[in-house]
């Protein structure tokens, strides 16, 4: 049996899983994995991601499987958050639990598995930290060798450290994000022994389903909210939702609420109208995880967007900072890019497109221990503020 196969989203050609290069021959756009036996769906006796093994990767032999049970994260609800966003039932699944502190794991794990699979001795990819650091950490786990990309002097240190200490061959890229992403998709059309591990690879997406996956077990949300940077989310949520549908599993499609970046907001600009194409800009922002001007995703994203008739909105690095005093104050606690989840919520309950009554469930991506640089420098008192 056939389980699983690629196909392109926009002129519908179809390949074999059995190839590693991800784009159409034909359009050169982004290929997706189409499940061909959703129906006979049963969850697997593994924890977390792999427990939905049926839905992402039915056909995989174990013995390939790199797991470091990732995944069947913590939802918190909190007062604080409630009074904050003005919504009762606000629910925070937190990712930042993950092994390596973010859901990049969630995806990690299925398209390293692959890359064994595949018999792939190389990982390479692009990353504003939090991919470098997964990449590392379960490239290594698996005994393959990682190549990460970065942004020289634009990622947290932290992140760095990760992919540093897990044993990564870091190349330092001068200039943003976007510049060593088209450095990545350069090497992949010169070399093939590198296995590619950015969103771009459609096994990531099948792996971070399963967030929603394990929020739709425990809710009936009609809203939830995630940072988007690289828009591998965006895609991903869209496709579960899709797919729980489609074996009736939900009754509601709740909506997706992506949050960008004011800095960073090209998936804004496109979905709401103002381009009628996607119009890549120069990102800036504090929340170096979201700080991405040409998202690879936005097609799978846009789709995601049209299906659970989503939003799209976007926030300052101001209301970034309040939001995440809130998420550390409360003691849950997010990296800085974590916290646009809560700020977008915020925003559309004060214009009142999200209701005092309903269900939210926002994703917080990182770990409050990914990016120290922003917290030190704000927080510390004087001993007379102590004492008076
Ligand atoms: C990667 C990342 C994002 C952005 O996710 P996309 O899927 O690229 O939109 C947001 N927050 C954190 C913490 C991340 O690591
Ligand atoms: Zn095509």
């Amino acid at each position: 049996m056939v389980y699983s196969i690629l196909r392109c989203p926009v002129c519908n050609s179809e390949y074999d899983i059995n190839r590693s290069s991800y784009l159409c021959d034909k359009c050169g756009n982004i290929l997706d994995i189409i499940q061909n036996d959703l129906d006979s769906f049963e969850l697997s006796n593994y924890d977390g991601v792999w427990k939905y093994k049926n839905l992402i990767h039915p056909g995989i032999d174990k013995k390939y499987i790199v797991t470091k049970r990732e995944g069947n994260t913590n939802l918190y609800k909190n007062f604080k958050i409630s009074d904050y966003s003005g919504i009762e039932n606000i629910f925070l699944k937190h990712e930042g639990e993950n092994p390596t502190g973010s859901f990049k794991d969630r995806g990690m794990t299925v398209a390293v598995s692959e890359a064994m699979r595949l018999g792939f001795k190389k990982t390479l990819c692009a990353s504003t930290g939090n991919t470098s650091a997964a990449a590392a950490s379960y490239s290594s786990f698996a005994g393959i060798n990682s190549y990460v990309l970065i942004p020289e002097g634009r990622i947290s240190k932290n992140k760095l450290f990760q992919a540093i200490a897990y044993g990564a061959n870091i190349v330092n890229i001068n200039g943003d994000f976007d510049t060593a992403m088209a450095n990545v998709r350069e090497t992949l059309k010169k070399r093939d022994d590198f296995y590619v591990l950015n969103s771009l690879n459609p096994w990531r997406i099948e792996g971070q389903k399963t967030i929603i996956f394990e929020i739709m077990e425990k809710l009936e949300p009609d809203f939830i909210s995630f940072p988007a940077g690289n828009l591998g989310n965006t895609s991903a949520f869209g496709k579960a939702l899709m797919e729980l549908k489609s074996m009736d599993k939900i009754k509601n499609v709740p909506k997706l609420i992506a949050i960008q970046a004011e800095g960073a907001s090209p998936f804004y600009d496109y979905i709401n109208g103002k381009m009628d194409k996607i119009v890549p800009v120069k990102a800036e922002t504090i929340a170096s995880a979201i700080r991405i001007g040409n998202p690879v995703n936005f097609k799978k994203a846009k789709r995601s967007i049209e299906f659970t008739k989503g939003i799209v909105e976007k926030v300052s690095d101001r209301e970034i900072i309040e939001a995440k005093r809130i998420i550390d104050g409360s003691g849950i606690g997010c990296e800085p890019a974590s916290a646009a989840s809560l700020a977008g919520v915020k925003k559309l309950r004060d214009s009142n497109v999200i209701g005092k009554s309903d269900t939210v469930a926002s994703i917080l991506t990182g770990n409050i221990l990914k990016d120290l640089d922003m917290d030190l420098k704000y927080n510390a008192m004087n001993m007379e503020d102590v004492l008076f």
